[in-house]
């Protein structure tokens, strides 16, 4: 069963044509904006089915289907899915970058008429009518008893190290048949006991950790479940040091997992400029800032919502939470390193950090769930190469297409110029490096020490594949340093 509609791309900042406007049944603009506050439920009851758009509000949609209403805003918690029939076909739902290539071809986007236009817009909750196992007739095996009966018995084992730095995610991702985010999340809630403290509903949290897992993208080389679950566990590692657990509550050690769990959500596979360059919907709606850590923050609360989790919970805190996961999913945006980087250096500097604050405590965990996104080259250099090939490969998928539509070519991601060395070394020193460096001077304990460890051993290595390649020469990537100037390598300063 697949729902869609059938819908012209209309340009949020052009009047809505009558002829579009009289297309009753199928589609419906309203020109009240008062409409976005819901004030008559009777009146939005009476007109189930359709997709209505507001022209008065540039950015907002709503979309009720299946009797159900949902706002979608710019401050909407869903975001509405859009692919065009002369773009990519995927088997899966989600924001994969739908291109209406014809509008590259194209000297102005007015020669583009509205009808020529036309895209199908996949809402979000085709989760459960489009791309579920269940509708594809596929059994899904009863894995409600995750801690139980579905786990083999070295799957279980890992779990009980899964505090340890050298977990191994991938071989857990084969021992639970692909379900590593849903397992490993699920075990670290009730290690710390946040079943019991918030008085959670299991299958609810099993419910939702099984959407959160179903809506990465399995297809993306790098931004997937595994990659989130792999931030997760190291998140669970940085909670465990001594200050934070010291100092946190459950409420924030709440956040912090959830947060890590969903950070990369709905990951199309490409970055931002591309949804930029390409007049991604995405890149619109959210003007063209933190574009992808909006959509992962507004996918996650989009979830949490329908899965009722935190239903029991007051109006109150569950707008507080979804407010500071969205702080700190933001916080992964790389290409605003440097703010949090110098904010925290000055922290550092001035040795004002008080954890009893819990705006300090929000802070360092923007910084830890920082450091758990990009924590690959502090791993074991047999898990960090998988990752760097992995991340690799996905940045060469975007410069392939990029090069295939004459878009062109994203730096990193050209194949033909770039190689896995280069890409790392730079990496390392202008992104990773600086940031560890300031995190063991915060905490500087046996795991920091670890991280900083593997991470100049990896560099080693990949310097020696780097010198192998270019025979002797040294090629630190450039991009990075058009990326972020500021961040330049230092040395650790350990306090
Ligand atoms: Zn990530």
């Amino acid at each position: 069963m697949e729902v869609c509609c059938q819908l012209p791309v209309l340009p949020l900042d052009r009047p809505v044509p009558q002829h579009v406007l009289s297309r009753r049944g199928a589609i419906s603009f309203s020109s009240s904006s008062a409409l976005f506050g819901c004030p008559n439920p009777r009146q939005l009851s009476q007109r189930r089915g359709a997709i209505s758009y507001d022209s008065s509000d540039q950015t907002a949609l709503y979309i009720r289907m299946l009797g159900s209403c949902v706002i979608f805003k710019q401050l909407s918690t869903r975001d509405v899915r859009v692919r065009s029939r002369a773009g990519f076909e995927t088997e899966r739902r989600g924001s994969h970058p739908y291109i209406d290539f014809r509008i590259f071809h194209s000297n102005s986007e007015i020669e583009v008429s509205v009808s020529a236009r036309n895209v199908r817009r996949l809402l979000s909750f085709q989760r459960y009518l489009r791309s579920s196992r269940f509708f594809r007739g596929i059994t899904v095996p009863n894995s409600s008893n995750i801690l139980d009966d579905d786990y083999n018995g070295q799957a279980k084992c890992m779990l009980e190290k899964v505090g340890n730095w050298n977990f191994d995610i991938f071989l857990f991702d084969r021992l639970t048949n692909g379900n590593s985010l849903v397992s490993l999340t699920f075990h670290l809630f009730n290690l710390h006991g946040l079943i019991e403290h918030f008085q959670l509903d299991t299958m609810k949290l099993r419910r939702f950790l099984v959407m959160v897992q179903e809506d990465y993208h399995s297809q993306n080389p790098y931004h997937n479940a595994v990659h989130a679950a792999d931030v997760t566990q190291a998140m669970h590692c940085y909670l465990k040091e001594p200050k934070l657990s010291e100092s946190l509550t459950p409420w924030d050690v709440l956040l912090s997992l959830i947060a890590a769990a969903t950070h990369d959500l709905d990951h199309p596979g490409v970055n931002q400029p591309f949804l930029i360059k390409t007049n991604h919907y995405l890149a619109t709606l959210y003007k063209n800032t933190s574009v992808l850590e909006n959509h992962h923050w507004r996918s996650a609360v989009g979830l949490l919502r329908e899965s009722g989790l935190f239903a029991h919970m007051s109006l109150e805190n569950r707008q507080l939470m979804e407010s500071q996961i969205g702080d700190l999913i933001l916080a992964t945006d790389i290409s605003q390193q440097n703010e949090y980087l110098s904010m925290f250096r000055s922290h550092l500097d001035r040795g004002d950090l008080c954890l009893e604050d819990a705006n300090h405590r929000h802070f360092i965990l923007q910084m830890a769930l920082k450091c758990a996104d990009i924590c690959n080259p502090c791993r074991t250099w047999e898990l960090s190469k998988q990752w760097s090939e992995k991340v690799t490969e996905e940045f060469f998928h975007q410069g392939d297409i990029e090069k295939k539509y004459h878009l062109g070519v994203s730096p990193l991601c050209d194949r033909q110029t770039e190689t896995i060395a280069n890409i790392q070394i730079g990496f390392m020193t202008y992104l990773v490096e600086p940031l560890f460096a300031e995190w063991a001077r915060f905490s500087n304990t046996r795991l920091s020490q670890t991280m900083l460890g593997h991470l100049g051993l990896n560099k080693a290595s990949w310097k020696g594949v780097q010198r192998e390649q270019s025979g002797g020469g040294e090629d630190t990537d450039p991009a990075f340093e058009e990326m972020d100037s500021d961040i330049l390598p230092q040395e650790p300063r350990l306090s």
